[in-house]
């Protein structure tokens, strides 16, 4: 299941948007600068 998160711009917390709820705000400062977090591209090499 994808996780979607976000950086609260001001604590630079993040957050799960389950915790944020309805509204777009961190519920730890109460911040309404908040980007989406971009999940990690983890690229498989094989090693030779
Ligand atoms: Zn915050």
């Amino acid at each position: 299941m994808k996780v979607v998160e976000f950086i609260c711009m001001t604590c630079g917390k993040t957050i799960k948007k389950d915790e944020m709820g309805r509204r777009t705000r961190c519920p730890y400062c109460g911040g309404k600068i908040i980007l989406k977090k971009r999940p990690k591209i983890v690229k498989t090499v094989k090693a030779i």
